[in-house]
């Protein structure tokens, strides 16, 4: 007789420092489990795109009042695949450009902004199965999500990431603007007021600084396996 082992679908945090290949990790980790992943941080880089479109850094400055004023006229979804929907568009590529990255921390600082992307998040995870990935899902989304992942890598690491990244796609950036960004991001995101960027109590922690992505997989599906 077969004996059928049926797994709890649980709900999976990954937060942790930017440019640490999260996204990459959760998309693997969902795809291998069956689960739907949500990148939280392309929701906020879609608010970005739309505040930068809409001409509200013209200056140098957000302007945060106009921002939230045009909140309810602004929707993040994600398409079966994936991809990125900004108010029926798909923006994956142009929510990862260097000023888009350059104003998300600023955007995502703006308390109306993160209530707004936490309510939507809970929604879209309400059904467990999910590997979400940010900075405040273990802390503030998901508090009782069953497994909590910090991520954290050298900056130097991260920041050669993040430039191989955009020069394979043909973008001209300098290696220490990327990681001038990298270093101003983690600080700003650990500092803001708002749902600020830290290490959960029940969190475990991953330092993937020298680890490939299967060593990593591996990894992440033991921890599942634990819980
Ligand atoms: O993950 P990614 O680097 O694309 O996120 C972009 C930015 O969005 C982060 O630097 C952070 O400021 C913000 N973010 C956030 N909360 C999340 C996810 C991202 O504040 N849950």
């Amino acid at each position: 007789m077969y004996k059928k082992i049926v797994m709890k679908r649980i709900t999976i945090a990954i937060d942790g420092f930017s440019s640490c290949g999260k996204s990459t990790m959760a998309k693997q980790l969902a795809a291998t489990l069956g689960y739907v992943y949500i990148d939280t941080g392309a929701m906020y880089r879609a608010v970005t795109l739309y505040a930068y479109q809409a001409g509200l850094m013209a200056d140098g400055k957000l302007n945060e009042e106009a921002l939230i004023g045009m909140l309810p006229q602004i929707e993040v979804a994600f398409t079966g695949d994936g991809g990125v929907l900004l108010n029926g568009n798909r923006v994956d590529e142009a929510i990862r450009t260097v000023e888009v990255s350059n104003w998300v921390s600023k955007v995502s600082s703006l308390k109306q902004v993160r209530q707004k992307m936490v309510e939507l998040q809970r929604e879209m995870g309400k059904n467990k199965g999910v590997v979400m990935d940010g900075r405040d899902i273990g802390t503030v989304v998901f508090p009782d999500a069953e497994l909590k992942i910090f991520v954290t890598a050298d900056p130097k690491v991260r920041a050669q990431r993040r430039y191989d990244e955009w020069t394979a796609k043909g973008m001209h950036v300098d290696f220490d603007e990327v990681l001038r960004n990298v270093i101003d991001r983690d600080y700003q995101d650990q500092h803001r007021a708002e749902s600020p960027l830290r290490q959960a109590d029940d969190a475990i922690v991953l330092d993937n600084s020298y680890m490939n992505r299967e060593e990593q997989l591996n990894w992440l599906v033991a921890q599942v396996k634990k819980v």
